[in-house]
């Protein structure tokens, strides 16, 4: 339902606390955040925001880079293992998403006959096994091996993925489920809308469907899915609040 990013060099829970209590209004029935300092740090909870608050540690300012999600249940009930973020079995790579997987049904049941093991019974949970298993097959990088991941994807989506393996990046990617980027000095902001951005900048990157984003703290890349990249230019935004 709500996506909210964050990489750069400030302290990144604060930021994405805040920016999932600005996604609130959108309405959402569980709350989680992934952070990422050489090991992922995963959160989340059943129910508001301020109970997610509830059981963060103090975090360190190391934690520079992070996502975070406000979910509404389309796809396995409302409770702690389904909310988002997700992970695969090691526990290395986070996935939240907005939007339907619509062949989650028989990507999982593929995943599994190779052995994987699913904790949870969301469409998400499956992203996270896939993009694992296609970059352990194959010799690429994370951006790669999340785009043939959404090759083989029916459905909707924005999502943001980081990985522990390769820890100075944000994925982000869009598929009929709005995603907008926020530059700011030496930082990158991700939004399922502007409301977790305005307060920070107000230069913008509007993702368009069939697109992804590559982002570290001091660079960007846009692609499609296809793999074709696109030259995009900073917009300023001027609605919002
Ligand atoms: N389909 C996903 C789920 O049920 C995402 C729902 C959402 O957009 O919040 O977990």
């Amino acid at each position: 339902c709500g996506i909210v990013g964050y990489i750069g060099k400030k302290n990144a829970s604060p930021i994405l606390i805040d920016g999932l209590k600005r996604l609130e209004y959108r309405g959402y029935d569980s709350a989680g955040i992934a952070l990422l300092n050489g090991t992922l740090h995963i959160h989340k909870k059943k129910g508001k925001v301020a109970d997610l608050e509830q059981i963060l540690p103090e975090f360190s300012d190391s934690l520079t880079i992070g996502i975070g999600h406000t979910r509404w249940a389309t796809h396995g009930e409302p409770n702690d293992v389904n909310a988002h973020p997700h992970t695969n079995e090691a526990g290395d790579i986070a996935v939240i998403h907005n939007g339907i997987i619509e062949n989650y049904g028989a990507i999982r049941a593929e995943l599994q006959r190779k052995g994987h093991k699913f904790k949870g019974d969301t469409d998400t949970e499956v992203l996270a096994h896939l993009i694992d298993e296609i970059w352990n097959e194959a010799d690429c990088d994370f951006e790669t091996a999340i785009r043939l991941a959404l090759k083989e994807v029916d459905g909707t989506y924005g999502l943001c993925a980081i990985t522990s393996r390769e820890p100075d990046k944000i994925v982000t990617a869009r598929n009929g489920s709005p995603l907008i980027i926020g530059v700011g000095e030496d930082e990158f902001l991700i939004g399922s809308d502007a409301s977790p951005i305005v307060s920070h900048t107000r230069k913008v990157i509007y993702l368009n469907d069939g697109e992804m984003a590559i982002l570290t703290r001091d660079s960007y890349t846009i692609k499609t899915i296809e793999n074709v990249t696109m030259p995009k230019a900073i917009d300023e935004l001027t609605f919002g609040i």
